[in-house]
């Protein structure tokens, strides 16, 4: 098996017998029946080969796996639902803890909290939610695992109102690298409580979350509004003019893409490059069509398709140009302003997007995440108004070089624009921008890092150097 320091580590067949006896999940090796469909994740560009996966259905497990993978020295990953980009939920020759059937979810209603084992996905959580018209924030594509998105910040639809994913988070469980399972909040361990909040997966394997619900829906205002693209330059300034007014109860996002088949589009648009604006108002059926009214009453759309629908199904509204399978590179910024010289960019690259499939996003975040400071959770991002990425995406290998040239380009054209950070959850593979990632966090991230991972087992990830630096810890009394 793959050293954690380089080389190869060989385990004696008794050792490997004694461990695959004492788990209660299946242990896959490459030639049992289940391996591929194991090692198989969202992006079609990660093709890595585990030596053994251990499918963990409880806590028991996770730290039988972790004590082996560090007895033995061997390299160790750690899988939710397997979308991140980057690929960072697998590794090659090594022992993989695969979470992604571990899924239930714990309601309760009345104190208004759900417990999340860490293989559910976006679309379980909603699920059981909204049973009781509660939610918390989470992302846009329901086959997510919850796990990776809330341990890099979790942005998505609630979060102008509420928050972060990881602003809701309330408490977790956690297995650290010598094995020990510890309760961390802002009352107990508050510093790994802190680290894991942004942080990722550095600091060991979460096994169980904790999550603040709020009161959403369970029907909400949402759908879309399409515009042709050669009225770019019109439509985003006239998105600028109403996301900079717009209340925290809504939302909008910015995509340009090939318009996809939809039902609901003139079949002579399919294919043809559009600009979609998706929106989500939470609030009162009343105040949402008020509110959303200056948005969609302008210019001369192709498609208005917003009107009342559960919260639930507009959080699955985006899975079907997100599966599974493609061949995918993503770029992205952290932007204060979408200044005019960045709509030009977005006119002139997404006049020529590589392919049917790509699109350039820029997400509208700010209120709620922006009244927190940035030292009080690890993700720093605060003053960020935009996220854009580019999701560049296609079927063939052939296709790799031009279709990530152009997401470099259009990455590069965007840089003097944007404010340098970036969130974690984005980074593709060939990327180092960590430090970018954590900003001024860095420092205290890297410190709790050599506390409870000195010897950085935790490395599948974009990582966290343990180094020994002094910091000022700010006060637990959010901002
Ligand atoms: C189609 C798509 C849409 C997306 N939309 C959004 C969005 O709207 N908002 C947003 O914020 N993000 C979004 N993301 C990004 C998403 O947050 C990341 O891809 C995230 O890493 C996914 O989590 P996962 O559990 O599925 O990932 P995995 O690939 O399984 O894991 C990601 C990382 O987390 C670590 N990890 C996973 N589980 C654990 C655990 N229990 N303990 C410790 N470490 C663990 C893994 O080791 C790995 O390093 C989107 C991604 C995709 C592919």
């Amino acid at each position: 098996m793959a050293g954690l320091n380089g080389g190869t580590k060989t385990i004696g067949a008794s050792e490997f017998a004694e461990f695959a006896v004492s788990l209660r999940g299946d242990l896959l090796t490459k030639d049992v029946e289940g391996y591929d469909e194991a090692r198989s994740v969202w992006n079609a560009m990660i093709d890595k080969k585990p030596a053994m996966i251990v499918q963990c259905f409880g806590v028991a497990d996770v730290i039988a796996s972790v004590k082996f993978a560090a007895k033995h020295q061997i390299v160790l990953a750690v899988r939710g639902a397997g979308h991140n980009i980057a690929g960072t939920a697998i590794c090659d020759d090594g022992l993989l803890i695969d979470l992604s059937g571990w899924r239930s979810i714990h309601v309760d209603p009345e104190g208004k909290r759900a417990r999340v084992e860490p293989g559910a996905t976006l679309g379980d959580l909603d699920h059981e939610t909204q049973a009781f018209g509660l939610a918390t924030p989470t992302g846009i594509n329901s086959t997510t695992g919850i796990a990776g998105l809330t341990l890099g910040g979790g942005f998505g639809w609630l979060s102008r109102k509420y928050g972060l994913t990881v602003d809701n988070l309330h408490a977790v469980d956690i297995v650290t690298a010598d094995g020990a399972l510890r309760h961390c909040s802002l009352t107990e361990n508050r510093d790994l409580f802190w680290a894991i909040r942004g942080g990722g997966g550095n600091f060991g394997v979460i096994t169980s979350f904790e999550f603040d619900l709020h009161l959403v829906g369970p029907t909400v205002m949402a759908g879309l509004v399409i515009h042709p693209f050669e009225k770019a330059q019109e439509v985003l300034q006239h998105y600028r003019h109403c996301v900079e007014r717009m209340s925290d109860e809504m939302c909008v996002w910015m995509v340009a893409r090939k318009a996809p088949p939809l039902p609901f589009l003139p079949a002579e648009w399919h294919g043809k490059p559009v600009i979609v604006l998706a929106a989500c108002h939470i609030g009162t059926k009343a105040v949402a069509e008020k509110e959303l009214r200056e948005l969609r009453e302008w210019g001369q759309p192709i498609a208005d398709v917003i009107g009342p629908q559960p919260y639930s199904t507009w959080q699955t509204a985006f899975d079907p140009l997100l599966t599974p399978g493609a061949r995918n590179y993503w770029k992205s910024h952290n932007l204060t302003e979408m200044n005019d010289a960045v709509i030009a960019l977005v006119e002139e690259y997404g006049g020529r997007l590589p392919t049917t499939d790509t699109e350039i996003f820029f997400a509208r975040v700010g209120g709620a995440i922006n009244r927190v400071s940035p030292q009080y959770t690890a993700y720093p991002h605060r003053d960020t108004k935009f996220i854009m990425n580019v999701h560049t995406r296609w079927s063939s290998p052939k296709d790799d070089d031009r279709c990530m040239a152009w997401a470099r380009e259009f990455f590069t054209a965007i840089e003097p624009h944007a404010t340098g950070g970036v969130y974690v959850n984005f980074i593709p593979s060939d990327e180092n921008r960590v430090a970018n990632a954590y900003g001024p966090n860095m420092a205290r991230l890297s410190e709790i890092k050599r506390e409870y991972d000195p010897q950085n087992l935790f490395r599948i990830n974009q990582n966290i150097k343990a180094r020994h630096v002094t910091f000022h810890a700010p006060s637990a009394a959010r901002p």
